[in-house]
Formats: structure tokens, sequence, C-alpha cells
């Protein structure tokens, strides 16, 4: 079975809205996700988040480029550029 994906649920991405139309809906205005407890960082609409926010279920749409392993290492990477972005 695949490995979970090892967020560290530090709340980066969900602070990281601004540049993406994909996004936009979700954005309260300065970027951070409307739906994002500041206190807590998680999500406050987990069950029901969007597939963008879902980074096992985005796979499916990269999985003829990238292994699940190469699609995890691609993901970490871009959560340690907006971890050291956003803290
Ligand atoms: S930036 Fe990465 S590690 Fe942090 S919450 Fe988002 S997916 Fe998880
Ligand atoms: S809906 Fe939830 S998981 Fe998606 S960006 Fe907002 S707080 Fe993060």
């Amino acid at each position: 079975m695949r490995e979970a994906f090892p967020c560290t649920a530090c709340g980066a991405c969900c602070r990281s809205l601004d540049g993406s139309p994909l996004l936009a809906a979700l954005d309260r205005g300065d970027g951070v996700c409307r739906h994002l407890d500041e206190e807590t960082n998680l999500c406050r609409i987990y069950d029901e988040r969007p597939e963008i926010c879902r980074v096992e279920d985005m796979h499916r749409h990269f999985a003829d480029r990238f292994s699940w392993p190469e699609y995890v290492a691609l993901n970490l990477r871009a959560c340690a550029e907006l971890h050291t972005r956003v803290y």
C-alpha cells in the first residue's frame, strides 16, 4: 500500500494562496485561506476541503508523469519553500 503524504500540518500552504487563480475562491484576501484555523493551523472544513487541497487525491492528475515517491518528493520541496517563505 502507498504511504501517506508526510504532512506536518504546518499550515504554510494554506497561508500561500496568493498567486494561483485555482485557489482564489479560498483566499480571504491576504493569501490566507478563509477556512484555516489560525490558532491550530488546521483546516476547518477538512472533510469537505476541495480536491486541490488533497495532495494524495491530486496525484491522479500527475500519475502519468510522476510516480508516487517522485510526486511526494516534489511536493515536500514545495512545502519546504513555502515554510521558509511564510515563517
Ligand atoms: S506546507 Fe506541506 S507540510 Fe505544511 S501543511 Fe501544507 S502540505 Fe502539510
Ligand atoms: S480549504 Fe483547508 S486545506 Fe484547503 S487551503 Fe483552506 S484551510 Fe487549507
